[in-house]
């Protein structure tokens, strides 16, 4: 057998065998591809999350094969050819072999079913991309020569770069994405390619356009990628409102990413502070979920720039006014880590960060303020109906706590009169 491969990529293949077997008793073939293949070759640390596999069965014997080896099996995907399984604890996705084509106007890609493996991976995004590994013979199928571009640093499409581009154009911005993971430099054709193509990237949805930036955004090296988009001017076809910005301010977009922590919400926020519209950017990205509060409420440079030293006031209210169950340290955190990238003093946030704590310690109700009198205590003591006049006075008990700090209900009553 191989010995081409390392132990782990072995270890995923004997893991296959039963399936493999299956697949072979009934006539199929069965191939290991993507992420997969590509970083074991690298002698990359992966996890088992992320298996890949391809085949000509069609999807309707896909499912009929894995039945009873798999504990669960999806099909959401079976219109596109893919079926999930999970066998032993671990989540495979099998897809039949495809020609995936887009129609010039349309934005979903048309599938069409293939039973040829070279066409299949000739119809992947990269070289690196397109190879797979034939779990019954247990051989590399390499015909674009993705492991001496991966060897040699290259990043090419296994098909003329503007054919494929034209064929889903989210592939130029994963192009960025793989320049900056792998540091892999694109083939000159292939840059070529996405100058001129950038505007095809109306076609594509929102959501893949989202899904493939908060990829490239995760990465350690993601200014790379950055500098890919904005060269390429492909960033107005993604980011028109970051794009519109002076390439030092983009530049330093680029940088901030690397520098501020991992986490989703700070990573967008990094790459958008200085945009003008952050809300309208990333809202229309379509995120799911808080994301687009997590990031207006970081990504503002009023706050993350300030140079004044924040008083007591300044931190009940922003402490208050976080989103969801966030801390007003993460803002102040997010705003030391972008003070050092963009060489400022940190002072100012350093300085915040320690108060907020010792404000926590003698105020345990900072981040969620409970009002001393309730609605109807308040009603009663001034013996008025509910009513505008309780939501003023709930105010005016609030607006002193954000000022002098927690009171009594005792004092809250004098304050009243
Ligand atoms: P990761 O390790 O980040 O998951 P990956 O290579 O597995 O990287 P995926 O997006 O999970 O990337 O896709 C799996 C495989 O499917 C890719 O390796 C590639 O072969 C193919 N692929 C994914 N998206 C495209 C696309 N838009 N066009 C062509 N091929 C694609
Ligand atoms: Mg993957």
């Amino acid at each position: 057998m191989s010995t081409e491969f390392s132990a782990p990529l072995l270890r995923i293949i004997d893991d296959m065998a039963p399936l493999t077997e299956r697949f072979a008793a009934a006539g199929y073939r069965l191939y290991l591809v993507g992420g997969v293949v590509r970083d074991h070759l690298l002698g990359l640390e992966r996890g088992d999350s992320d298996l890949d596999a391809t085949t000509d069965a069609r999807p309707a014997e896909i499912k009929a094969l894995v039945s009873n080896l798999a504990e669960a099996v999806w099909s959401q995907g079976e219109r596109f050819g893919t079926i999930g399984a999970q066998i032993n604890g671990k989540p495979y996705e099998i897809t039949t072999h495809r020609a995936e084509v887009y129609a010039d106007s349309s934005r979903k890609p048309t599938v069409e079913f293939g039973t040829d493996i070279r066409a299949d991976l000739e119809r992947r995004d990269f070289t690196v991309n397109a190879m797979a590994i034939d779990l019954h013979e247990q051989t590399l199928v390499d015909p674009f020569g993705g492991r001496a571009d991966l060897a040699d640093n290259v990043l090419r499409t296994p098909m003329a770069p503007n054919v494929s581009f034209s064929d889903d154009p989210l592939r130029m911005l994963r192009a960025a994405r793989f320049h900056a993971g792998y540091d892999l430099v694109p083939d000159p054709g292939l840059l070529e390619a996405i100058e001129s193509m950038g505007e095809r990237m109306v076609i594509v949805s929102a959501e893949r356009i989202r899904d493939e930036l908060q990829k490239l955004l995760l990465l350690p090296h993601a200014a790379a990628g950055i500098r890919l988009l904005t060269e390429t001017r492909l960033l107005a076809n993604v980011l028109p409102t970051l794009a519109r910005l002076d390439s030092e301010l983009i530049e330093l977009a680029g940088a901030r990413i690397e520098g501020v922590g991992a986490g989703v919400a700070e990573r967008w926020a990094a790459l958008l502070l200085d945009v003008s519209d952050v809300r309208g950017t990333i809202s229309g990205l379509k995120p799911a979920g808080a994301l687009t509060n997590d990031v207006v409420w970081l990504a503002n440079p009023d706050v993350i720039r300030r140079s004044e030293a924040w008083s007591d006031e300044d931190l009940r209210r922003g402490a208050a006014a976080t989103p969801g169950d966030h801390r007003i340290d993460e803002l102040l955190q997010f705003a030391v880590a972008v003070a050092a990238v963009e060489k400022r003093s940190t002072a100012v946030a350093l300085a915040a960060l320690a108060r907020v704590s010792d404000l926590r310690a003698a105020e345990p109700d900072l981040d969620d303020p409970q009002p001393p009198l309730r609605g109807d205590e308040v009603a009663e003591f001034l013996g008025v109906e509910p009513g505008p006049a309780i939501g003023e006075a709930m105010r005016l008990i609030g607006e002193h706590r954000f000022v002098n700090g927690p009171m009594t209900a005792d004092e809250a009553r004098a304050l009243l009169i």
